[in-house]
C-alpha cells in the first residue's frame, strides 16, 4: 500500500465515523407507542390529555380515557410517540 492509498482510506474513516456520529446524534422522534395508529399529520394546538400506559392522547373531556391523566401540549403528546384518540380527536384532524 501506497502512502497516497493509506491516507485516502484514513480519511475515508474518519468522514464515515463524523456521519455515524451526526446521524445517531440527531433527536429522533419517539417511535409510535401504537403500531396501529398513524401518527398525527399536524398537532392539536390545543392542550391534550394523555395516560401514562395508554398509547393516545384525547381531548380532556372525552369518556374513553382510562385511568388518571395529564394534561400536555398537543405537540408534546405527538413528540412522545401518542397518538390521537379516533373517538375524540377525529374532527381535530380535519381541521
Ligand atoms: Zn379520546
Amino acid at each position: 500500500m501506497t502512502n497516497r492509498t493509506l491516507i485516502l482510506s484514513a480519511i475515508t474513516a474518519i468522514v464515515l465515523c463524523a456521519g455515524w456520529v451526526a446521524a445517531t446524534a440527531v433527536n429522533r422522534p419517539q417511535p409510535l407507542r401504537s403500531q396501529h395508529s398513524e401518527a398525527a399529520a399536524t398537532p392539536p394546538q390545543e392542550m391534550v390529555a394523555v395516560t401514562a400506559e395508554g398509547k393516545l392522547y384525547h381531548r380532556p373531556d372525552c369518556r374513553y380515557i382510562h385511568g388518571p391523566s395529564r394534561m400536555e401540549s398537543g405537540e408534546q403528546a405527538v413528540a412522545d410517540g401518542y397518538t390521537p384518540c379516533t373517538r375524540c380527536m377525529k374532527d381535530a384532524r380535519n381541521r
